[in-house]
């Protein structure tokens, strides 16, 4: 078993860090020796989900064209590839900058075509590229949005129903945020799939109270679960996103009551609302960070900002109605980690986009915004201790038929707990780290392997996750007591049976762990959420230090403060910033 695993490692490392795999079907169909090579030639790498390969077309030494002819990233992703690709092009060179957001896809791209080009035995010479000449554009939008994840397509869509031209800037070269990276799961009581009567936006609110320590903003809370059907709706009849049929328990929600897009990530909610905007008529900015907000008499009025990649362009856009911040959090910002809750400094890896920094916090502080709750940072409990990256392979938990164990074989905490306390209960284990084990029934029924299958080969790959025919030849792979976690087994097993678990008190009891092959996989917390931000109204109206409206300014998503409290339950963000994004659009667009 270990010998397998010690081979797929060399394999995939090679593919997938630096090095690359050579394909020797190349077949130049002509090369001519002084004006350099001609033909066709193809190269692997490893992004994010998987194997790429590539077909680079050369004339005379100059890359001509290059096509992907197989990936597993996913769509939304696999778009930096495009972009790259014409680049490379343009320049006649691999010699390109990753896309932001994208970085093991780009990385895996590169390694393709630099593959092929080495195949080839051609030496690229840098096209001369004309020097640059910096534009100043000026734009006026009814609408000016910043940030083109979840909360601002949501808000840039309702927008332009309601008849409002809208721009959106976005400082990466793509709509995706944290809200694609997520699961993109969604809390809404009295959903399609739950029994009539079974829920209400009332224990909604109740949960979400009790789970962020009661100190959450009651009126936004309200405002959340009173909306979050009809968001969730929205987002399957208008804007076309599909769910699956089953729904999924998170901790701290006192019933199962989470929707879960097909393929349970962001990128069915991302892809639909992007072709919702366009085809609606929003103009993206993309590579172009917003500075700053534009302010006349106390009304912001509009935005400025210049080009991410230093060439001079400028960005001054003019809102007529009003302005949408919808930037995010700070997970990704040590720095601002550091300043508003240093426990969360550099010893903590970020499950965020490279994106959330923070910027509208702090834009909108300079304009005399009010900032609540900025110490309450919360971690994922079940990341990738190598990358930080959340693991979707973790899904299994929340259906059951799966533990979480430390070294010494025994469970520590409720499963099912919320993330504050599962991420500190971790931190307390050997090596701060814990295993979750997960039988096949769970590994199946959850599509594990369908749904993730980059992030499985990855683990695989990097010793992470292990798949054995035993509970003990698992727990051996990871150096478990092999023993003391059968016992474990068996106990989950008897608290299954009589619905009582008696050590932690867990929830759903729903599926026993009994069929093999069993998987575990090593996981340790990173920075997932960041519950401070900007105070809002339920009207999504910034305020001020004085607590007065700051009019035309309008905030929505993780940008935002006091709806979460301390901590935030899982499921909550995406109807967060659907229902306050969808609100923001419709106030600004309303705003004449
Ligand atoms: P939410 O879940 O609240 O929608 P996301 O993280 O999904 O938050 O999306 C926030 C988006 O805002 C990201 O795409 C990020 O790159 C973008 N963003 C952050 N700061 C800026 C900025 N200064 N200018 C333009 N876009 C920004």
């Amino acid at each position: 078993m270990k010998k397998l695993f010690q081979v797929m490692l060399a394999l995939v490392l090679a593919a997938s860090m630096t090095a690359c795999t050579s394909t020797p079907s190349n077949t130049p169909s002509e090369t001519t020796g002084d004006q350099g090579i001609s033909g066709t030639f193809e190269g692997t790498g490893s992004g994010k989900g998987g194997e790429i390969k590539v077909s680079v077309t050369l004339e005379n030494s100059k890359i001509t064209a290059i096509e992907v002819t197989k990936h597993n990233e996913s769509d939304i992703i696999s778009e930096a590839m495009d972009m790259l690709a014409e680049e490379m092009i343009t320049k006649n060179s691999t010699n390109v900058d990753s896309i932001s957001g994208a970085t093991l896809t780009s990385a895996g791209f590169k390694v393709a075509v630099g593959d092929a080009i080495d195949q080839s035995g051609a030496t690229l010479v840098e096209n001369e590229v004309a020097a640059h000449q910096p534009t100043a554009v000026e734009e006026t939008y009814d609408v000016v949005i910043i940030g083109a994840g979840g909360a601002g397509m949501a808000a840039a869509i309702t927008a332009a129903e309601n008849g409002a031209s809208v721009a959106v800037v976005e400082k990466l070269k793509m709509a995706a945020g944290s809200t694609l990276l997520s699961g993109a799961e969604m809390a809404a009581p009295g959903n399609w799939l739950q029994e009539e009567g079974e829920d209400s936006p009332e224990q909604l609110i109740e949960d979400m109270l009790v789970g962020g320590g009661n100190i959450a903003d009651v009126d936004l809370v309200t405002t959340l679960a009173n909306n979050a059907l009809d968001a969730a709706e929205w987002l399957r009849d208008d804007i076309q996103v599909e769910w699956e049929d089953e729904l999924m328990h998170f901790g701290g929600h006192s019933i199962t009551r989470s929707l879960v897009p097909v393929g349970a990530t962001g990128e069915e909610v991302m892809m639909k609302l992007r072709t919702k905007a366009e085809e609606l008529g929003v103009v993206f900015y993309y590579d172009t960070k917003a500075e700053s907000i534009l302010m006349e008499e106390g009304k912001a009025v509009g935005v400025s900002g210049a080009n991410t990649e230093g060439n001079g362009d400028t960005l001054t856009l003019h809102a007529n109605n009003g302005v949408i911040l919808a930037t995010g959090g700070f997970g990704s910002s040590v720095e601002m980690r550091e300043k508003y809750n240093p426990a969360y400094g550099e010893g903590y890896k970020s499950t965020d986009s490279v994106g959330s920094t923070g910027d509208g916090i702090v834009m909108a502080e300079a304009v005399g915004a009010n900032l609540v709750d900025m110490e309450y940072i919360q971690t994922y409990p079940y990341c990738d201790p190598i990358s930080g990256g959340l693991l979707y392979i973790d899904d299994a938990r929340l259906y059951g038929h799966s533990i979480i164990v430390n070294k010494e074989g025994k469970r520590f905490v409720s499963e099912l707990d919320t993330r504050d306390v599962m991420s500190n209960a971790i931190l307390e284990q050997t090596g701060q780290v814990c295993y979750e084990l997960i039988d096949s029934t769970a590994w199946a029924s959850d599509k594990i392997e369908e749904n993730h299958g980059g992030e499985v080969e990855y683990m695989f790959a990097m010793n992470q996750l292990v798949k054995a025919d035993t509970l003990q030849e698992a727990a051996e792979f990871f150096g478990i007591d092999a023993a003391a976690l059968e016992e474990t087994v068996n106990n989950y097993n008897s608290y299954v049976e009589s619905g009582v678990d008696e050590e932690f008190g867990r929830g759903s009891l729903n599926g026993k762990i009994e069929t093999a092959p069993y998987y575990i996989v090593v996981a340790t917390p990173a920075v997932h959420h960041t519950m401070g931000g900007v105070q809002i109204n339920t009207e999504a109206q910034v305020i001020d230090t004085e607590g007065n409206v700051i009019d035309n300014l309008y905030a929505a998503g993780e940008v935002t403060g006091g709806i979460h409290g301390t901590n935030r339950l899982g499921s909550c963000a995406i109807a967060d910033i659907m229902v306050f994004g969808r609100i923001a659009g419709a106030n600004a667009a309303a705003n004449k």
